[in-house]
């Protein structure tokens, strides 16, 4: 397309049904972040938006799982997500939620406008019914054995103990989860988006017009579905939770929006209410041929971006995404991620282990933003292992980027009086030059490679322009020329101009990792004394970005060294994370759904107030040798530590309850376990699941507070 007069961005919208972990963030949103951030430093018309799926069945079911209301489930992990996200630095200008009344109205528009049109079809199909329940079933809502692991607790839609993907059909023994009772099957009426009609115009433009700007792998999986042939997909669904038909269609009457209808609608209704808290006008955004609309996504949304949503927006005369830029997966440590199985990291666990615990969190935040970058699964599936997470920061933030930076700014304060030195021309070098050429360089690749959605290859010439300017200091060892100052004068002269070039050069870096890591561009800023204006991207390649005798800030530590216990100690929680949810998985069913145990029987006020209760902070915690189930606590009881043996090895990992506060028994009477003394108990509370949890004060307060 010709230069775009705006662009919109679009990262694919996380379903509020639980924590999302760090492939998420490498696939659809980091990514579109960094695109975002180096648009608006090239002062583009751009608005990023995002927000929470909370419609569908995924929400139903995480609000059975969790004994609450969808309603409550949406609220908890909106907020969650809204946080996390904010937390890692993705700078979107709304992050919205599908549950706002401005997006049902959207959504309805939508679709009243396709129907009116003619462009839906309404079918009689079978669906799975639940005759006791007087309910139409989801694929979710049916349980039954996995015909590949025997699990006899596998979804209609996936058996999570195996990973294999089901349809009800295939389960033995399948089960209503709303009765127990076995499914039956009923006719309904839905409407029907008929894709079939629109694959002549889907091949022109994506196998045609897109051929050369689209990646492979999403021409290649749009390919591969058109040639499979395609039908005709429900846009409605009997269930009770997401965005209702109208009342004035006729059998629309208990039927909702299907989930992927009204999901990417949420782009639209997301841009309007961005308008309306800026006073701006969203329709040129959705409308305007010059608008350049770009949804990033990993590549489990490949087919709702490129073709479906497509279709729906050429039918509501609406404009077509320009780019579908789809990552592929990462995988953790040898396997697929998946919070299910509990092997993944939630972004919300990095960022309490990493963010939130020190200060400068910042540059913990950014260390994940380079290795993620760093591995992107751009055109293949890549990895994330600890010990890659470790090397990328030590080897490469560290050692070559923090390095320089820190190198530059010490020399300078100590040869050249904490001010940027002259530049005397005539006295430059070849070197000296190409420096300037390689600045120039470096930031036109990185352009192009931005443009064409290559994040890993852009951040690749970042780092390596530092690496040139390392070598170009290491070449020139101004620290030599200044030890015969004495004896040759016009050292200095040498010594000014390798400063003068090397802060240059610094000032640039700042400017071209911004988009990357926006935390070190501010301290960056910060340390040259500049406002973050400078971060304007017409400055990148300037060879002049700070002016002679302007005096800079002492250096700041920009990144930290990742430690060998650090890396231990998270593959160990991942390990642990994941023998707890598999322990969980293969307790039988009819141990998940334990009565809630009855009322013991009656005690006077004399017997409870016998029971001291204190509040402690637990200090450290450690496994006990040849105990599955016991932990040995340290905790602080305000007047004194205490060693408390406690059976919650299978729930909880010794390093994720350092620093947690529990109610505990204190005046208990010792008992030794395994050959510990232990001196008290902690309360918890279990739930019909059989998990463990602290009984805790809301926030932190002193150790040792009565509990009464
Ligand atoms: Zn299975």
């Amino acid at each position: 397309m010709n230069k775009p007069k705006r662009y919109l961005i679009t990262s694919a919208l996380p379903y509020a049904n639980g924590p999302k972990h760090l492939g998420h963030l490498a696939g659809a949103y980091l990514p579109a972040d960094i695109y975002v951030r180096y648009l608006r430093a090239k002062k583009e018309d751009v608005v990023y938006v995002c927000g929470s799926d909370e419609h569908g069945a995924a929400i139903t079911i995480q609000a059975i799982k969790e004994n609450t209301t969808p309603r409550a489930i949406v609220d908890k992990y909106h907020a969650l997500l809204k946080s996390n996200m904010a937390d890692l630095g993705i700078s979107f200008d709304i992050y919205h939620r599908t549950s706002e009344l401005i997006h049902h109205q959207t959504a309805l528009e939508f679709f009243t406008a396709l129907n009116d049109k003619g462009d839906l079809i309404q079918k009689e199909t079978e669906q799975f019914y639940d005759e006791e329940a007087k309910s139409f079933l989801a694929d979710r809502y049916i349980v039954g054995t996995c015909p590949v692991c025997g699990n006899e607790n596998a979804y209609g839609d996936q058996c999570e103990k195996c990973g294999t993907s089901l349809s009800p059909d295939q389960l033995i023994n399948p089960r209503s989860t709303l009765s127990g009772k076995p499914p039956s099957k009923k006719s309904t009426t839905h409407w029907f988006l008929p894709l079939d009609k629109h694959e002549g115009f889907l091949r022109e433009w994506i196998l045609n017009q897109h051929k050369d700007d689209w990646k492979a792998n999403v021409l290649g999986q749009c390919k591969s579905w058109m040639d499979l042939g395609l039908q005709p997909r429900a846009v409605t669904r009997d269930l009770d939770w997401g965005v209702p038909l109208p009342a004035n269609v006729e059998g629309g009457k208990g039927k909702v929006l299907y989930v992927w209808f009204d999901a990417p609608i949420g782009y639209i209704s997301a841009t309007r209410q961005w308008a309306i808290d800026n006073n701006k006008d969203w329709k040129p955004y959705w409308h305007d041929k010059d608008t350049k609309l770009v949804h990033f996504i990993g590549k489990d949304n490949i087919v709702f971006h490129a073709i479906i949503f497509p279709v729906m927006l050429k039918l509501h005369g609406n404009i077509l995404p320009d780019n579908v830029p789809s990552n592929e997966f990462m995988n953790l440590e040898g396997d697929k991620m998946s919070t299910s199985r509990g092997w993944s990291i939630e972004m919300d666990d990095y960022i309490n282990d990493f963010v939130k615990k020190e200060n400068g969190g910042d540059m913990m935040v950014d260390a994940l933003r380079y290795y993620l970058t760093q591995i992107a699964p751009e055109t293949k599936d890549s990895e994330f292992t600890w010990r890659g997470f470790q090397d990328a920061v030590n080897s490469e933030l560290v050692s070559i980027f923090g390095n320089y930076v820190n190198r530059t700014f010490v020399l300078m304060h100590k040869l050249c009086k904490g001010k940027v030195p002259p530049l005397h021309e005539t006295l430059l070098d070849d070197a000296d030059k190409k420096i300037f050429v390689d600045i120039l360089e470096t930031k036109y690749k990185i352009e192009s490679l931005l443009e064409t959605y290559k994040f890993r290859d852009a951040l690749y010439e970042v780092i390596d322009l530092a690496r040139k300017g390392n070598k170009y200091m290491q070449d020139k060892q101004p620290w030599i020329l200044a030890k015969t100052l004495d004896a040759n004068p016009d050292n200095q002269k040498l010594i000014d101009n390798c400063l003068h070039i090397c802060l240059q050069l610094t000032a640039n870096l700042a400017v071209l990792i911004n988009p990357f890591l926006p935390f070190t561009s501010k301290k960056m800023c910060y340390m040259h004394k500049v406002v973050d204006k400078m971060l304007d991207w017409e400055n990148a390649g300037k060879p002049k970005l700070l002016s002679v005798g302007y005096s800079l800030r002492a250096p700041e530590l920009l990144f930290r060294k990742i430690e060998d216990e650090e890396v231990k100690q998270q593959v160990e929680k991942l390990n642990n994370k994941k023998m707890a949810m598999e322990n969980a998985a293969l307790k039988p069913a009819d141990e998940k759904d334990a009565v809630i145990a009855p009322v013991k029987s009656q005690i006077q006020f004399d017997d409870f107030s016998k029971i001291d209760l204190k509040v402690a902070t637990i200090i450290s915690a450690t496994k006990v040798e040849k105990a599955d189930k016991l932990l040995k606590l340290e905790v602080d009881l305000g007047f004194e530590k205490r060693t408390i043996v406690s059976g919650i090895a299978m729930h909880f990992a010794p390093e994720e309850i350092v620093g947690k506060q529990v109610v505990v028994v204190a005046n208990l009477a010792p008992r030794k376990m395994r050959g510990i003394e232990s001196n008290g108990m902690i309360l918890m509370a279990e739930d019909k699941s059989g998990k463990l949890h602290f009984v805790s004060p809301q926030t932190m307060i002193d150790a040792g507070s009565n509990v009464s």
